[in-house]
């Protein structure tokens, strides 16, 4: 976490510890100041509206109100829902929780990159479709989708289009408006802020979206997500979008600097090859297959270096990456692939110790 996050974070677990929702006293209103100025600055770090963001505890739960409550409020008849095969598990496992109760699901191929075919899309997008969800980055392999294009097809078929925007927003320039998304989410702690905070946003206009409360309570958040809000991590997450909104280009050159350099350098060997697109890619993401080295046996010769097999989110199952696979890459590769993430703070010093590191230990093979 950016340690200016921290600082905008403290007073509300100290001094000003009221409720948001308390209406009836200042220590009430201090609080729900904080949050309606947290509530605006996501929101233009998005270019949305205020009363388009609801607060919740993270991407997760942003993907199960938005999927879930948009799929339950529906009153049109349809039922097919589009989902890229490379999502993450929280859009994946919302979307078979939902064919167990009559949705129709539909898995959008990607190509060997990693990128959605607008064509392909095309072609399975007809009159049955209600959603399509494909994400604006992906967390494994930072891959960007052509994400105009892609929401572009599935209005012209009067479908939604949700993406997972919780690995771009903040690190790439991202607008709602321009992208022609109408729910996208977010997770603090994926541009320096607090864990256990995030947002969804969802469009009120052109089209309104209606949504299905998920948590069923007091009627915070205009109804739709019931509970006492997360003051800190909300005042947290505000400081963060605001520094992304402010930093992100001039931080997205240093990281991508880093990132490449470290990437070329064990590319050259001729030992190790990038997964996915790496020109449509997120500055800070490096995807590396290595050569018949599986990345279990590879991973603990580095305990020192804070690199993964696939996400953090899925490491709890003993899985290849459903997203190399879904690229096309055998199990095999998939086991051998390891993906590296640079972030603010990481040094020009720290990349070449990792880069010699490898090399050394690539040397030896
Ligand atoms: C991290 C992540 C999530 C989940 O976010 P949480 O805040 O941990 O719930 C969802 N989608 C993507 C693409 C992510 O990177």
């Amino acid at each position: 976490m950016d340690p200016r996050v921290l600082e905008e974070m403290l007073p509300y677990f100290t001094v000003h510890y009221g409720n948001a929702s308390s209406k009836t006293h200042s220590f009430g209103w201090v609080a729900d100041e904080a949050v309606k100025i947290a509530r605006e600055k996501v929101a233009a770090l998005i270019g949305a509206r205020p009363d388009e963001i609801t607060f919740t505890s993270g991407a997760t739960e942003a993907i199960n109100l938005g999927i879930k409550g948009y799929v339950e409020s529906n009153r049109s008849g349809r039922r097919k829902i589009i989902v890229s095969a490379a999502e993450h598990k929280a859009v994946l496992d919302t979307c078979t929780h939902l064919q167990k109760v009559g949705a129709e699901i539909t898995v959008l191929p990607v190509g060997p990159d990693g990128l959605v075919e607008p064509a392909v899309l095309a072609s399975i997008l007809d009159e049955h479709t209600l959603l399509v969800c494909i994400m604006l980055a992906n967390n494994e392999t930072g891959v960007v989708q052509p994400i105009r294009t892609l929401s572009d097809l599935t209005h012209e078929k009067g479908a939604v289009f949700f993406s997972d925007t919780t690995q771009a927003a903040g690190k790439i320039p991202f607008d709602v408006m321009k992208t022609g998304v109408d729910m996208c989410c977010l997770s603090a702690h994926k541009f320096y802020g607090p864990k256990g905070t995030g947002a969804l946003f969802a469009r009120k206009n052109h089209p309104r979206i209606k949504l299905t409360a998920q948590a069923d309570g007091g009627g915070h958040e205009n109804g739709l997500r019931s509970g006492t809000l997360n003051v800190p991590g909300i005042a947290g997450m505000g400081k963060a979008a605001e520094l992304a909104a402010a930093e992100c280009n001039s931080a997205g050159e240093k990281i991508s600097g880093l990132r490449d350099l470290l990437e070329n350098s064990l590319v050259n060997t001729g030992k190790v090859f990038p997964n996915g697109n790496i020109l449509q890619r997120l500055p800070n993401t490096s995807n590396l297959r290595f050569r018949d080295i599986r990345a279990s046996s590879l991973i603990p010769v580095f305990p020192w270096i804070a690199m993964a097999t696939g996400s953090a989110c899925t490491s709890a199952l003993p899985e290849p990456s459903h997203v190399l696979r879904a690229m096309g890459l055998s199990t095999e590769e998939a086991w051998s692939s390891i993906r590296f993430s640079f972030g603010r703070f990481n040094t020009m010093e720290e990349t070449e110790r990792v880069a010699g590191a490898f090399r050394d230990f690539l040397g030896k093979q």
